[in-house]
């Protein structure tokens, strides 16, 4: 891409995988991008290197002592500190692209800040939709930005909806269908499954990934989440997405045709690829990703999902239907049990269970706004952490 002039970025959660990816990217499209914030959790060696790589002189640290280590390592810079750090970051940056990649509905509050700002968004961060779609869908619109999908699969899908005018999509369409792994326990017999242990789960056969996506990857929570993303992304209902198995991870989505046609994007599994077309959308640029090795590539293969190995996904319907904050309960509760699990308090099969548990107990609210969404989420996480007995 030969941009006139860098288009400024903030990137939240820089020190994580995709974060990490988009720095490589960033470094590839060589000047497009000037990079003038990042916010990261806790890491501060790593986010004081990137900030000296990079000449970032405003970044968000969430936790207090990491905040102090990078205040004394870079004295002329902004730090932000606390809970609120990357919130804070966005709403006093100027930037055109803000690159959300925060794990969790942690995420949520910057982004919408980003949004509300101006910034086009390339969204890692799926939590925020699932979360609020109800909020930021229309806030997107109202503000004039583009949301521009990172997640493989909804890359995948934005590519081939490239080939159709916009406002005829949503003639256009017949269904999309999302591939997934199946993760590392897709032919484990259902028994093992259950117990699971924290070593097993975190090995994803296919993408490297942070360790709470690669946990929803094993529980195919992931795809669950996944499904009501493309609801919010694509303004599609429960019956125009499915699922379907492809180990190989190689195609990464599929979009059905009124015409019947069916589209799908390749690639090898590597997330700079969707990253990188999210910066450069509407063009392509020269990419840094794996090539794809089509000689070691024998076959492509496709199963229906084992709704019995993988109840998440009706999890994912039952949202879309049932609207309000139902997604910011699923999310929530999610994420208390998988840090749950990676903490050692609770088996592995108890993952989806406590989510079920949450959307039947939980009182389901119309999302009428950020704190409403919130609070929803912090009931979520009370209860399941009531539930396993913290
Ligand atoms: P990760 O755990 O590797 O990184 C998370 C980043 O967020 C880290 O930099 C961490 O410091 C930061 N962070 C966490 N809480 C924060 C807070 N309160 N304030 C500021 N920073 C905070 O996670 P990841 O795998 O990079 O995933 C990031 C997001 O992208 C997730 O929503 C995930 O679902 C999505 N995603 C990831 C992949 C992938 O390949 N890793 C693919 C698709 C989508
Ligand atoms: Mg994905």
């Amino acid at each position: 891409m030969t941009a006139d002039r860098s288009r400024r970025l903030i990137l939240l959660g820089s020190t994580g995988s995709i974060g990490v990816n988009t720095l490589r990217v960033v470094e590839n499209l060589d000047g497009a991008y000037e990079v003038v914030g990042l916010a990261a959790g806790r890491r501060a060696d790593e986010l004081i290197e990137q900030a000296r790589k990079f000449n970032v002189k405003r970044l968000a640290v969430s936790e207090a002592c990491a905040a102090d280590k990078v205040r004394a390592a870079l004295p002329d810079a902004t730090i932000f500190d606390g809970p609120d750090a990357a919130l804070k970051l966005v709403e006093s940056t100027e930037a055109e692209m803000l690159a959300a990649a925060i794990v969790g509905s942690a995420g949520l509050p910057a982004t919408l800040a980003g949004i509300e700002r101006g910034m086009d968004i390339a969204l890692a961060n799926k939590e925020t939709l699932v979360a609020a779609g109800e909020l930021v869908m229309p806030r997107v619109k109202q503000h004039g930005v583009h949301l521009l999908p990172v997640d493989s699969e909804h890359s995948a899908i934005f590519q081939c909806l490239q080939t159709s005018a916009p406002e005829q999509n949503g003639r256009a369409i017949k269904r999309i269908v999302l591939t997934a792994s199946g993760g590392p326990f897709r032919q484990t017999p259902l028994e093992q499954i259950r117990k699971a242990t924290v070593k097993e789960a975190l090995n994803h056969p296919t993408w490297s990934m942070g360790p709470k996506i690669t946990i929803d990857s094993a529980t195919m929570m992931n795809k669950a989440l996944e499904i009501i993303e493309a609801h919010w992304l694509f303004n599609l209902g429960a019956d125009q997405i499915d699922v379907i198995i492809h180990p190989q991870s190689i195609a990464h989505s599929f979009v059905e045709f009124t015409d019947q046609s069916v589209l799908a994007q390749l690639g090898a599994p590597d997330m700079k690829t969707p990253i990188q077309y999210a910066m450069t959308w509407p063009s392509r640029a020269s990419g840094c990703s794996q090539p794809m090795d089509w000689t070691a590539l024998s076959k492509l293969e496709f199963e229906p999902p084992d709704h019995e190995r993988f109840p998440s996904i009706r999890l994912a319907y039952r949202v879309i239907e049932t609207g309000g904050t139902s997604g910011a309960v699923l999310n929530a509760a999610n994420e208390a049990a998988v840090e749950a699990f990676l903490g050692g308090q609770i088996p592995f099969g108890r993952i989806v269970e406590l989510n079920a548990e949450a959307l039947d107990a939980v009182e389901i609210q119309p999302a009428r706004d950020l704190e409403t969404i919130l609070a929803a989420d912090q009931t979520a996480r009370t209860f399941v952490r009531q539930r396993i007995g913290r």
